[in-house]
């Protein structure tokens, strides 16, 4: 079978070159005589890897000497519990704001440990938007503040930052990290689930000012603390080997590519064919507005749910695959991460095109 466009939310499409140059070395890595999966994670081979993967990123996030890097694992989802068990160290309070089910998520999960203090939310329109912030809202003495800055379900995010002043501002930046450039300086951490931008399954990037490791709680694992896994170059046990490799290969074809700056410029034109279409189309209609409108996933739909199925089924069949919406929203959605090419939207927006010709309304 021929490759598709794959334009799912994640796991999502990985760069083809990287996926070749992954399968010539699947069985004997950098002339190692193995495969990277049977490598010790303490070898020299492996410690060249972890190294390598790590200096890319600071290059191409161009990440201050001040914040640790870690490879863990857990997903982001682990990051919601994480998070709150090594950053309440003082008030015990956090401001969030809730633009979504990974927002939510995040904000059940730090509730569990000290006080949420929700500053805004979107939820009276189905999180089409990223809500006003109101300063005076915002808890002087919070430990963190924390945003979901590219919302992957509704497709909208943050195109400024909020101003917190003194209190670390927090992101889980899963579905967007690496596709614009972000300014490290601006956030107390950052982590994201390797599967959207960065590589497979398995492994989550943290960013980490230095300065906010080392405050776990009392009642912190191990293995969830900031500290014992910096301390031990994310070598504290058994890191996950394989996807940090493919991680590097990723990030070694972003170089190549250009870098982030790059990468964003093709985000921005990729992202803008979709929504161009969908702004003059009779047919589909863009569910987020436009001032928010996400560079990553772009939602849609048509004017019934049999013309959706026909539509996700009839794209299916053109090589364009996995456009269902997520299940909680239905609909279209598009996820459009570095690794789609620009034919890929061209081939999408000519069958949407073709699609409203089929099914004029009247
Ligand atoms: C995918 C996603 C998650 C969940 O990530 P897991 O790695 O499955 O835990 C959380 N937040 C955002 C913004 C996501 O896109």
């Amino acid at each position: 079978m021929e490759r598709v466009y794959n334009f799912s939310a994640g796991p999502s499409a990985l760069p083809l070159p990287v996926l070749e140059k992954a399968r010539n070395e699947l069985i004997n890595t950098n002339n190692s005589g193995m495969s990277v999966m049977e490598m010790s994670h303490r070898s020299k081979m492996f410690l060249d890897i972890i190294t390598e993967a790590e200096k890319l990123l600071r290059e191409l996030m161009n990440i201050p000497e001040n914040y640790e890097v870690l490879f863990l694992q857990g997903g982001a989802s682990t990051q919601f519990a994480m998070v709150p068990l090594n950053l309440f160290s003082k008030s015990k309070k956090a401001d969030f704001v809730n633009t979504g089910l990974w927002s939510k998520k995040a904000i059940a999960e730090a509730k569990k440990y000290g006080i949420v203090n929700v500053v805004a939310s979107s939820e009276d329109k189905v999180f089409n938007y990223i809500p006003e912030l109101d300063k005076s809202k915002f808890t002087e003495d919070a430990d963190f503040f924390h945003i979901t800055i590219n919302n992957t379900i509704y497709g909208t995010r943050y195109t400024s930052l909020p101003d917190t002043g003194d209190v670390p501002l927090v992101t889980d930046m899963s579905s967007s990290i690496l596709s614009q450039v972000y300014d490290v300086n601006r956030f107390g951490l950052i982590y994201a689930g390797a599967q959207k931008n960065i590589g497979p399954a398995g492994l989550t990037i943290v960013i980490i000012r230095k300065d906010l490791i080392g405050k776990a709680m009392d009642i912190t694992p191990t293995m969830l603390n900031y500290q014992v896994h910096a301390e031990n170059g994310s070598m504290y046990n058994t890191p996950p080997t394989f996807a940090i490799y493919m991680a590097m290969l990723v990030f070694q074809w972003l170089k190549d590519m250009g870098g982030v700056a790059e990468i964003e410029k093709v985000n921005i034109e990729k992202a803008g064919l979709l929504y161009d279409f969908l702004d003059n189309s009779r047919l589909f209609r863009g569910t987020v507005v436009p001032k928010d409108r996400s560079l990553m996933n772009v939602p849609f739909i048509l004017p019934s749910e049999e013309l959706n199925q026909k539509f996700i089924k009839e794209a299916k069949e053109a090589g364009l695959v996995n456009l269902a919406g997520h299940r909680s929203v239905g609909g279209m959605r598009a996820s459009i991460y570095n690794p789609m090419p620009i034919e890929g939207v061209k081939a999408l927006v000519r069958f949407m095109e073709k699609f409203e010709l089929e099914n004029k309304i009247n």
